[in-house]
Formats: structure tokens, sequence, C-alpha cells
């Protein structure tokens, strides 16, 4: 990637997945105008849920996403690990 330095304005970015899109806010946060090139012509959702560890989190909450984010989703305090035979591995 193109590293930016002072004087910039305009920043081509690749990709409309969470890294493109959080560059695009975190540039747009700077005041760089940020023009998307998805080669998709539509999302495809999968319908599995998504899980967001705190590390993740942090970084989305600097980008102004927390609430809207927490607004659709709920927090946990565990998680387990099944096997194929529904084990509890850990
Ligand atoms: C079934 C499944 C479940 C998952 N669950 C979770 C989860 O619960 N929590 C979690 O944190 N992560 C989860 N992940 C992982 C997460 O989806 C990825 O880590 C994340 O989407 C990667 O984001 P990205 O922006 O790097 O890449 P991508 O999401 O792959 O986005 C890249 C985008 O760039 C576009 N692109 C590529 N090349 C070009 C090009 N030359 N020109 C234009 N556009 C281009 C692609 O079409 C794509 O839309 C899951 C993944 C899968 C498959």
């Amino acid at each position: 990637m193109e590293v930016l330095h002072g004087g910039y304005s305009t920043c081509p970015d690749r990709g409309g997945g969470i890294g493109g899109l959080g560059l695009a806010a975190a540039l747009g946060q700077q005041g760089v105008d940020v023009e998307i090139a998805e080669r998709r012509t539509e999302y495809k959702l999968l319908g599995v849920g998504i899980n967001q560890p705190a590390n993740s989190l942090r970084i989305l909450g600097r980008l102004g996403l927390l609430e809207q984010i927490r607004s659709v989703g709920f927090a946990y305090d565990r998680n387990e690990f099944h096997g194929a035979v529904r084990k509890t591995l850990i």
C-alpha cells in the first residue's frame, strides 16, 4: 500500500470488505476523500453470526461505529468449542 504523506486529499481503496471499509472510514476521519473499488456487483450474505472480539470492537469504536454495532448485537462472557460429535473441547 502506498504511504500517504502530507498533501494528499484523495486515495483509491481496493475492496469493500471490513478492511477496505475500515481504511476508508479511518482516512475519512483524517479528511481524506476515499474512492472504493469493489469487484463484486452485489453483496452475498452468508447467514452466519459475526463474532467481534474486544480488540476489533475497540477499533470499530474509534471509527465511531460501536453504538450502532451494539444496537444489533449482544455481549457474551464465554465461548465453548465443540468437536464433531458435540463433545465440549474447551
Ligand atoms: C464463514 C465465515 C465466518 C466468519 N466469521 C467471522 C466472525 O465471526 N468474526 C470475524 O471477525 N471474522 C469472521 N470471518 C472472517 C472475516 O470474514 C474476514 O477476516 C474478513 O471479512 C476479512 O476482511 P477483508 O476486508 O480483509 O477481506 P474481504 O472481506 O475478503 O474483502 C475483500 C474485498 O475486496 C474485493 N476485492 C478483491 N480483489 C479486488 C480487486 N482486485 N478489485 C476490487 N475489489 C477486490 C473482494 O471482492 C472483497 O469484497 C469469517 C469468515 C467466514 C468465511
